[in-house]
């Protein structure tokens, strides 16, 4: 059994894996940068099992040149970097680590939202750069959180940590589900889960058209797929309220990055950004402008969570070398026939 773990695992866990599942062959790519196409399936060549990451190629173009691999434990909740369709059809488990990383998540999101409300990026550069003279009531004003509208796209685990924060913080809060449930202004067919959010935290599900006209702050927690590559464009920047801040922590392709970049050049909008379109690439007019803040993809970026999620990854490799399904498979239907193929 040969397995690739890319980027760095702790050590615990590296443990396990040798103790545990009698792996003798685990080979550790640590990278900085994503692998380019042929580093990646170069790495991967012969390799039973990868654990993966968001940044790791893992198209039907890379993943077919890999016929020995049989499982791919995916670091992250979101698997857009990974060929879902492709693992179906050749017998490759997908795992994924939903659930652990929820509240670290929804905290940068929310406090991206108060470093822009509250320009607390630029206060520390003032600081920093001498120019404090003494108080001035009128120095760095924001804006006020508390009574303000917070549309969240997405009320799933991420989006639901986030309301409850802006629970806390006296928003009120309009969000969106899926477009299928949700297309068009027509009635919302409302079911238990949008039922249980109005009665604790005061929530209403709105079209997207209505969320983007109504919302003063606007936060995307849905997954990058089909469907939601580009929801967000210039038609949907344009309907948002001047001066709205969008904060996003979901995937930067999400969000048209030219027509972002243009809404923010504009000033039509602020935006508080952890992801982007061509990570790590962002584009220059983000780097330079007023009217973003920005951050490395650290979304769950804490000791425990990011621990948290390395060990449901091992754990379902574990799991699945040992002939049991793991809670966090993406593709379960497909483990009974690849499961007798490890
Ligand atoms: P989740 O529990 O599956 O929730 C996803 C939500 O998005 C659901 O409410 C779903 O609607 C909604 N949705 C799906 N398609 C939609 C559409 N077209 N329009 C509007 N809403 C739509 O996922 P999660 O665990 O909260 O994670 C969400 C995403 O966050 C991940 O996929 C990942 O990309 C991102 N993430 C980023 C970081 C980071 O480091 N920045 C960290 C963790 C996660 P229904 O409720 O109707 O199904």
């Amino acid at each position: 059994m040969k397995v690739l773990c890319l980027g760095k695992l702790p050590s615990p866990l590296q443990e396990r894996l040798k103790t545990e599942a009698k792996i003798e062959s685990v080979t550790y790519v640590d990278r900085a940068a994503p692998l380019t196409d042929t580093e990646i399936t170069a790495a991967l060549s012969g390799m039973d099992i990868v654990l993966s990451e968001p940044q790791d190629n893992l198209s039907e173009n890379i993943l077919s040149r890999c016929q020995a691999l049989r499982m791919v434990a995916q670091r992250a909740v979101g698997y857009d970097n990974v060929d879902l369709e492709y693992c179906n059809r050749s017998g490759i488990l997908l795992s994924n680590t939903p659930g652990v990383l929820d509240n670290a998540t929804a905290d940068l999101a929310f406090s991206l939202l108060l470093c822009a409300a509250r320009r607390i990026v630029e206060a520390d550069r003032y600081v920093r750069a001498g120019l404090w003279h003494g108080f001035e009531s009128d120095l760095l004003l924001g804006r006020e959180i508390s009574g303000k509208t917070l549309g969240i796209v997405g009320l799933g685990r991420i989006g639901e940590a986030m309301a409850r924060r802006a629970w806390g913080f006296g928003l009120k809060i309009i969000y969106c589900r899926s477009a299928h449930k949700n297309s068009g202004t027509t009635e919302i067919e409302l079911d238990e889960k949008d039922r249980r959010l109005a009665q604790s935290l005061g929530a209403r599900r709105v079209s997207m058209e209505d969320l983007l006209k109504e919302s003063d702050f606007i936060s995307l927690h849905c997954p990058l797929k089909k469907e939601t590559t580009n929801l967000i464009g210039a038609a949907e920047l344009a309907l948002m309220k001047n001066g709205c801040i969008l904060v996003n922590t979901a995937r930067g392709k999400v969000v048209e990055e030219k027509a972002l970049v243009e809404a923010v050049t504009k000033g039509k909008i602020i935006a508080a950004l952890d992801v982007f379109a061509q990570e790590p690439t962002v584009p220059p007019p983000l780097l330079n402008s007023p009217n973003t803040v920005l951050a490395p993809h650290i979304g769950s970026a804490t000791d425990e969570t990011r621990f948290a999620m390395a060990e449901l990854a091992v754990n379902a490799v574990l799991q699945v070398l040992q002939g049991g399904l793991p809670a966090n498979l993406v593709n379960p239907q497909i483990f009974e026939s690849a499961v007798n193929k490890l």
